[in-house]
């Protein structure tokens, strides 16, 4: 019998082959794309830079810049790998000044779409077109043009199918692709900047070389008035840039930006001085937002840790480190902030009960934790087909009181249940929303008509998300540059205010990253019912509480919330009996 040959023999792989493979790195999402077509307009001494994104970078991406352009003859040489005009020798790369010097972006990006480049320099008299297809270069073609660049990518990853399917949700690329524009638009604020996508205009800069217009462009004036100026020097580093005060704040880290030497870098040291900086000024779960250009000699840091050049290696991180704290800090004494002073103590318990001995809060969250959920949360997304336990039903309960101005303290026939008044309401109201959206309940229009402005990003992720919102009983359109009517909401909604529901759905938008639409209703639903929830620290009147339990006894999913965490501890009268030392071992 013939053994299945089980290795392959060793042999050089193709030229087409390994530039898919360096590719990879290089471009890994339309954005990446996008990112080093402006590193190259920018490093070309740009002074506008217009972008066209078709569906989201998979159909089209265009930049057109006005720099220094491309010689005819060395057009060829630009789409070559390892072909670079920014570096000649390895001494080069110990003080690189420009955003590129590997030579094999456009190499790279020709391996995984149709590529087009059209360049006139400025002593050419005419310009030269280059089309690369399925990796073949073609003919070079002289056309009428002004001077500059302009790159053509279509047809993106179409030969590779795998990546195709591994990119996000449309609207998590197009985000992407918008923070990247917005960004450089920032650092760059002395250079127009034109993004439109699908023919939509989305932003445009007006080079006036202002870094708070540009971000109150893009965050909308109460936030670009908020953002306090910092500047920082001390020797060779210099930083300029804003921070956020201590009163405005974000659920995540991703509002902290930072460039070096013009170039924007992912780095959580950098992060980590920043936050740092504002102690224990911000809640917890809470972050700054920032801005900060930082300029070192270019000796002095290393951008040539990966293909992707977003990461960076300092000689001095201490010293950078400490500089980042102390711009911030800086600019947060600038801006008037005073510690508040804090309170320490027991957290406020309001007992409207029947049952009439006083609960400490903070005791009570130490001695009833420990029996921990019942249930292990269950993942979003996954968790929407019920895979709940027989008896997730709750029983009927009698409504005790509250405690610590969060939990609602109930009886039941099989002990003691606390629960988390804004866990419940966000369960209640979610289970309602969503079998109001299954049967298609109608929405309520408003009596009056409400316009909402928004800043540029909001604005275009609400265009995006205008029909799935119209599934759930909103009706939103467009009423001009930025600015929407709202005519309708969900009816059980209405009294939320439509611009917390708005609100609510962006931010669900522009944080999520899921690549599955189907759970993308869900999760926004989720999000809408989270933020209208009633709140921890609110006060329920007895008959608030008890309408809220009645109402998580009809839930099909009580004891958890939508995104899976415990909506309630029940301590069990065995569990009791056996805390006091009545059952089991003594
Ligand atoms: P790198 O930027 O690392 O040099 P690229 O593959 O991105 O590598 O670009 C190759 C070369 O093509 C650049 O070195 C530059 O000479 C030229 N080039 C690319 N884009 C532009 C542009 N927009 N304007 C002028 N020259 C450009
Ligand atoms: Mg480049």
């Amino acid at each position: 019998m013939i053994k299945e040959k089980l290795t392959m023999a060793i042999k050089i792989l193709s030229e087409t082959v390994t530039s898919q493979i360096a590719a990879g790195e290089v471009v890994e999402r339309p954005a990446s794309v996008v990112k080093e077509l402006l590193e190259n307009a920018l490093d070309a001494k740009s002074r506008s830079i217009e972008i066209q994104v078709n569906q989201a970078g998979k159909e089209l991406i265009e930049v057109s810049d006005d720099g220094i352009g491309i010689p005819g003859d060395e057009l060829m040489l630009a789409v070559a790998r390892h072909a670079t005009s920014k570096l000649e020798s390895a001494e080069d790369l110990e003080r690189i000044k420009t955003l590129g010097f590997r030579g094999e972006a456009l190499a790279s990006i020709a391996s995984v779409s149709n590529l087009t480049i059209e360049s006139q320099s400025e002593a050419a008299k005419v310009g030269k077109r280059l089309m690369v297809k399925g990796g073949k270069v073609g003919q070079l073609d002289e056309i009428g043009m002004s001077h500059g660049t302009r790159v053509k990518v279509q047809a993106l990853f179409s030969n590779i199918p795998a990546r195709l399917k591994f990119l996000k949700h449309d609207l998590t690329e197009k985000n992407q692709i918008i923070s990247l524009v917005n960004r450089y638009a920032v650092e760059y604020s002395d250079v127009r900047f034109s993004l439109k996508m699908d023919s939509r205009s989305i932003f445009q800069t007006y080079g006036r070389n202002d870094k708070r217009e540009v971000l109150t462009q893009q965050y909308g004036l109460e936030i670009g008035r908020q953002l306090v100026e910092t500047e920082f020097e001390d020797g060779d580093i210099r930083i300029v840039g804003f921070v956020s005060p201590i009163s405005l704040t974000r659920s995540n880290r991703k509002e902290l930006i930072f460039f070096v030497n013009g170039r924007l870098v992912q780095d959580v040291t950098l992060g980590t001085a920043f936050v740092q900086a504002y102690h224990s000024l911000l809640m917890v779960g809470r972050y700054p937002m920032g801005f900060l250009s930082i300029r070192l000699r270019p000796e002095d840091v290393d951008v040539n840790v990966h293909p992707s050049k977003s990461e960076v290696r300092f000689r001095e991180t201490d010293r950078v480190f400490g500089s980042v704290q102390r711009a911030v800090k800086r600019a947060l004494l600038d801006g008037g902030v005073k510690v508040p002073a804090l309170t320490v103590g027991w957290i406020p318990v309001s007992l409207q009960a029947q049952s009439s001995f006083p609960v400490q809060a903070r005791s009570a969250e130490r001695n009833f934790h420990s029996p921990g959920p019942q249930q292990s949360p269950v993942e979003f997304g996954q968790g929407f087909t019920p895979i709940q336990p027989p008896i997730a039903r709750l029983p009927l309960l009698r409504t005790i009181g509250q405690v610590g101005l969060a939990y609602i303290v109930a009886e039941g026939p099989d002990g003691l249940y606390l629960i988390d008044q804004h866990a419940a309401h966000e369960r209640v109201l979610f289970e309602k929303f969503h079998s109001q959206v299954q049967a298609r309940i109608s929405s309520q229009s408003l009596l009056v008509p409400r316009l909402i402005h928004l800043p540029v990003k909001a604005a275009a992720v609400l265009i995006d998300q205008l029909l799935t919102l119209k599934s759930l009983g909103f009706e939103i359109e467009e009423f001009g540059e930025n600015t929407f009517r709202i005519l309708a909401v969900p009816g059980f909604l209405a009294d939320q205010g439509e611009e917390t529901l708005i609100q609510a759905a962006l931010e669900q938008a522009e944080e999520d990253e899921t690549p599955f639409q189907n759970a993308w209703d869900l999760k926004l639903i989720a999000r809408i019912c989270k933020r209208v929830a009633i709140k921890s620290g609110k006060i329920l009147t007895l008959e608030e509480a008890r309408k809220l339990i009645e109402q998580l006894e009809a839930c099909s999913q009580p004891r958890t919330c939508p995104h899976g965490r415990p909506a309630m501890i029940h301590l069990s009268v065995d569990l009791l009996e056996r805390q006091f030392g009545r059952r089991g071992a003594r």
